[in-house]
């Protein structure tokens, strides 16, 4: 199936790879590293709260006590974590990490919740675990959020909103039944009425974990890349003119000159590529933006015009009889038929392959064949491109959890040939690695658990 993409598709696409590696990489490496530097309650003092910049020393004992009880009674975990910065990231997809870094709930059974409160985006995160899904799935946390974090937290009450939060889902945790106002209709303090007072001057602090600034190895990568694109596209770029000319000279027919063109001219078009990216990974590290990428995508349409133009002259220019030099004539698509198999009407018809027929007025004639769109594959039998998918008959339907199986039928539109292959259809749910588990399994009182979580919960900004 891989057949008709072509060779520039390929290389853009590995050049995209190239440039947007790098920046990946270093974002998963970032996070790991901000996401370990977040204090560990268990290690630090056997608690459950993370509160690095005392904002919510009012109620944290209380906070505390509360968890570790919940914890001896139920063996599920909870950890809270107030943080005043975690610099540019997401704090969903920090909280995710710092749950898997630190294995929240116990192992195997990955019953834990955590709870992640970034001061300076004004966010809230709840996140849990596998095993307590079931119990408190994404719409409970969030009606916990909207319900309780946010008219707490608005108005300055972090502990109070803590202690709130916190009672809230261990009420859901008891009782998976819990409707909304069971969850979170209990609550006994009033927002407002106990504010924490402001941690230290937090916006004094430098942002914490602050993600990695290292201008010299984030540089690198995106000048390296950049110039080696703009090198080998702009090699390109001069070689397929040379190389056209050196075949023109010795190929003085038109015919020849299209077939080579078709097989070279994926030439220019990488070229063109690799000049507009090298310019774009130049842009984007200056600017720190996709723009420059986007702008690039009329560079494409230009070379895709040059192509059909290109074609469109060599195939109209007249071909002559080699025998006699007098000048052929092609044929309309409804005369060609006359000179062309079975299989390779079939393959027009079906777009697999395009021809052209040429005829001279002494009866000689040729035919010009191409690659068309489709993507018929090469039947076994007969050897036309003529074979494809005709039909698709659905087994089983894929569920959540299992796999579906699907027969396909592919036939020949030429010679019949038929083959019926199965395969699978991917699970609909989130196949989320969920054996992975990231720390050692002791529960003792030095570590969390050992649980997991897949991004479950929910969260929200006051
Ligand atoms: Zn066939």
């Amino acid at each position: 199936m891989f057949k008709n993409i072509n060779k520039t598709t390929y290389l853009i696409l590995a050049i995209v790879m190239a440039l947007f590696w790098p920046s990946l990489q270093a974002l998963a490496f970032d996070l790991a590293d901000a996401v370990a530097a977040v204090p560990n309650p268990r290690a630090e003092n056997h608690g459950w709260v993370a509160d690095p910049a005392d904002a919510i020393r009012l109620g944290r004992s209380e906070l505390n006590g509360q968890i570790e009880s919940f914890v001896q009674e139920n063996g599920a975990e909870v950890a809270v974590v107030v943080l005043p910065s975690i610099g540019e990231f997401a704090p969903r997809q920090f909280a995710t990490a710092l749950f898997n870094h630190w294995g929240v709930g116990k192992k195997g059974q990955d019953n834990g919740v955590l709870v992640l409160h970034v001061l300076d985006q004004r966010r809230i995160e709840i996140e849990t675990g596998y095993g307590v899904e079931g119990a408190l799935p994404d719409v409970k946390c969030r009606w916990i959020v909207d319900d309780i974090a946010i008219p707490f937290f608005r108005l300055g009450s972090f502990s109070d909103g803590h202690i709130e939060i916190v009672q809230a889902l261990i009420a859901g945790i008891r009782n998976p039944d819990a409707e909304r106002r069971q969850l979170t209709g209990n609550v006994i303090r009033v927002p407002g009425s106990r504010v924490d007072p402001p941690p230290g001057g937090f916006e004094l602090l430098p942002a914490y974990p602050r993600p990695a600034e290292s201008p010299e190895t984030s540089f690198l990568p995106f000048a390296v890349i950049s110039i080696i694109a703009l090198c080998a596209g702009g090699l390109m770029l001069l070689l397929y003119p040379l190389l056209s000319w050196r075949y023109r000279r010795s190929h003085p027919d038109p015919g020849d000159q299209l077939t080579y063109f078709r097989k070279r001219a994926w030439l220019l078009e990488a070229g063109a590529a690799g000049v507009v990216l090298g310019v774009a990974a130049w842009e984007w590290q200056g600017h720190g933006s996709l723009w420059s990428i986007l702008a690039s995508l009329p560079a494409g349409f230009l070379t895709q015009s040059n192509r059909t133009r290109r074609i469109a002259h060599l195939r109209n220019q007249p071909r002559l009889d080699p025998a006699t030099g007098e000048q052929m004539r092609r044929l309309g698509e409804h005369d060609e038929d006359a000179y062309l198999a079975a299989g390779q009407i079939w393959e027009e018809k079906l777009g697999s392959m395009m021809f052209d027929v040429w005829i001279s007025p002494s009866g000689y004639y040729r035919v010009e064949q191409y690659r068309g769109r489709n993507t018929a594959t090469a039947c076994d039998k007969c050897g036309y491109l003529t074979f494809r998918k005709t039909g698709v008959r659905v087994l089983s339907q894929a569920t959540n959890y299992t796999e579906g199986v699907a027969e396909d039928t592919y036939e020949c539109a030429n010679c019949g040939h038929n083959e019926i292959l199965s395969r699978a259809l991917p699970s609909t749910g989130t196949s989320s690695s969920h054996e992975n588990s990231y720390s050692s399994g002791s529960s003792g009182g030095g570590s969390f658990g050992g649980g997991s979580s897949g991004g479950g919960g929910a969260g929200g900004s006051y």
